[in-house]
């Protein structure tokens, strides 16, 4: 049988993706996607718009969310909640408090891209995002585009947004444990996004998929736009050594900015169980 096009991380406009949740429905759809889940970062707002307009079209829908998480001293990382509650109060307060911390950083953002010359990115950066309280990197990083200081987002993140870069602040987001603790208050799963994008040694990947498989984490993106096709089997080594369910997540944005397109992604491995086993 052929394997589900399934596509479990996406983004819409409220939080740095570009199109509204219906839009990405459709766009999805059309593309051949069977199940898919909408991961906005830290908000869930969009979830009931993606919802109904993924019944409507067809496909399979399971709500989602992308939680940030600083781990050890200054580790971002992401992790994505499955089969959340969205109307759970302790996700919903959590989310809130991750969110909190966004406007203050995007003004430190733009206060050290002054700094390098460029000025006003706060304020650009706001106008691109349409949910505030979601102000994010990819909205500084469309804005010095339209100022035509960079061709595309990624060069402004391999220049001034990027961890070691002149524009990067340091924040503290949720802890693993807290991030966990909500996903499963919720009733969800809670799956390691994008593990190629991390900046860890492989011992330390050992000790931070450890503690959150203690912690009671399930799965981890083993197929991802953020690591290439011949990465792949690192990431299901991982998983089948770990025990983690596998996921399939294009972490699409914007068409044409995102590495890759919802659902254009290969079939996972055959021996590992895909994470949706569980939630369908
Ligand atoms: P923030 O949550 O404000 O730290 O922004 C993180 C977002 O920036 C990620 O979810 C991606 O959408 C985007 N991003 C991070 N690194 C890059 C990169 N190298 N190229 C393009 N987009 C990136
Ligand atoms: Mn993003
Ligand atoms: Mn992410
Ligand atoms: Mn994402």
């Amino acid at each position: 049988m052929k394997p589900l096009n399934a596509d479990l991380h996406c983004h819409s406009y409220y939080s740095d993706g570009l199109l509204a949740p219906a839009d990405v429905m459709r766009r999805a759809h059309a593309h051949g996607v069977q199940l898919i889940t909408l991961t906005d970062h830290d908000e869930t707002a969009g979830v009931p718009e993606a919802h109904d307009m993924a019944l409507e079209l067809g496909m399979r829908f399971i709500s989602g969310v992308e939680i940030s998480v600083t781990w050890g001293d200054d580790q971002t990382i992401h992790m994505v909640g499955l089969g959340v509650d969205i109307f759970n109060q302790a996700l919903s307060d959590g989310l809130e408090s991750v969110r909190g911390g966004r406007d203050s950083r995007a003004v430190r953002i733009g206060d050290e891209l002054a700094r390098e010359g460029i000025e006003g990115a706060y304020e650009g950066a706001m106008r691109h995002a349409r949910n505030p309280a979601l102000i994010s990197r990819s909205h500084f990083a469309r804005y010095i585009v339209e100022r035509g200081l960079a061709p595309d987002v990624k060069s402004v993140f391999a220049q001034w947004l990027g961890r070691g870069r002149p524009g990067y602040v340091a924040h503290q987001w949720a802890s693993l444990e807290q991030a966990v603790r909500w996903v499963l208050d919720a009733g969800g799963l809670a799956v390691i996004a994008h593990p190629g994008r991390y900046w860890f040694e492989p011992k330390e990947m050992e000790t931070f998929l450890g503690e959150f498989k203690e912690l009671g984490g399930r799965g981890i993106e083993v197929l991802s736009s953020s690591h290439r096709p011949d990465k792949v089997e690192i990431f299901a080594d991982y998983a089948r050594r770990f025990g983690f369910l596998a996921s399939r997540a294009s972490d699409f944005h914007a068409p044409g900015e995102s590495w890759t397109d919802l659902g254009k992604l290969p079939d996972l491995p055959s021996d590992l169980k895909p994470v949706w086993e569980e939630l369908i």
